[in-house]
Order: C-alpha cells, then sequence, then structure tokens
C-alpha cells in the first residue's frame, strides 16, 4: 500500500458489503483493502456481521401495529383541550381589607413588643449603672490627699 493513501470511510466498506457501490468504486476499494493492513480485518468483520444478519430468520407480527396507532392518534385528537385558564382578576378593595388590617396588626404588635424590649433594657441598666460607678479614675481615699476637688478630678465641679 502506499503511505500516502488514505484509508477509506468505514461507511464505503459497508457500502461494498451491503452491495451498493457501483463496479469502478468497488474495484478500487478492493485495490486498497488487498494491501491494507488495517481495513481488511475491518472488511472481514463487516462480512461476517452481514452473513450473521442474513442468516437471522424473517420475522412478521401477526398484528398489523399501523391501525393501532392511528386509532389513539385519532382519540388523543378528540379529547377536547384543557380550557385556558382564565385571565386573572384585579382584588376588589375590600378584599385586601384582611390584608391591611393583618399588616396593621402585625406592625403595632413588633412595635409593643420592641418598646417593652426598650424599657426592660432601661431598667436593667440604671442599677448596672450605679454599680459602674464605683470604677472611677480617683481610687478611693484620694480625695483626702486632693488641696481641691477639682485638682484630682478636673471633670468634677
Ligand atoms: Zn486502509
Amino acid at each position: 500500500m502506499n503511505p500516502a493513501e488514505e484509508c477509506p470511510r468505514t461507511e464505503a466498506l459497508s457500502a461494498w458489503v451491503d452491495n451498493e457501490l457501483g463496479e469502478a468504486v468497488r474495484a478500487e476499494l478492493a485495490a486498497h483493502v488487498a494491501g491494507c493492513a488495517i481495513c481488511a480485518p475491518v472488511l472481514a468483520e463487516f462480512r461476517q456481521l452481514h452473513g450473521a444478519f442474513a442468516a437471522l430468520p424473517e420475522l412478521a407480527p401477526d398484528v398489523d401495529i399501523a391501525p393501532l396507532v392511528d386509532r389513539r392518534i385519532a382519540a388523543a385528537a378528540a379529547q377536547p383541550q384543557t380550557p385556558p385558564r382564565p385571565p386573572p382578576q384585579r382584588m376588589r378593595w375590600w378584599q385586601a381589607v384582611p390584608l391591611a388590617l393583618g399588616g396593621v396588626l402585625s406592625l403595632s404588635l413588633g412595635a409593643y413588643l420592641g418598646s417593652m424590649l426598650m424599657l426592660g433594657s432601661q431598667a436593667t441598666a440604671q442599677p448596672a449603672m450605679r454599680q459602674m460607678a464605683a470604677f472611677t479614675a480617683i481610687p478611693p481615699g484620694a480625695l483626702a490627699l486632693c488641696p481641691t476637688r477639682q485638682t484630682c478630678n478636673p471633670l468634677e465641679r
């Protein structure tokens, strides 16, 4: 085989096996396959498959399927289509009243609960502030050493 020569496509070999090629093309393929180590086994495999398929018994179904399919298609076409859904109607004002009431109720409940939280934190913050006042920058007893209170604690008046 000439190394520059390309192998034919497997479809061409399959067509040869199926006897679908003209005489000239078949002769050309035969010349190639005779000297090609790649195409020869492929052609042999195709011939073997072709023989195996030809050996299969021909089966004919007892039932003709075409009229059955036609009947089903006709039945499907005869069934009424599902009616198109009506367009969504706009909400009337009286239908929005419960929604508005619910919104107002939930908002006011949230505000009430929030105010209860704030009141609770203020009530607990007062004693804590008094306790924290014990930790001043001036150590205990230091005021006795100060000539005036303002010298030790300029913030105090
Ligand atoms: Zn080849």
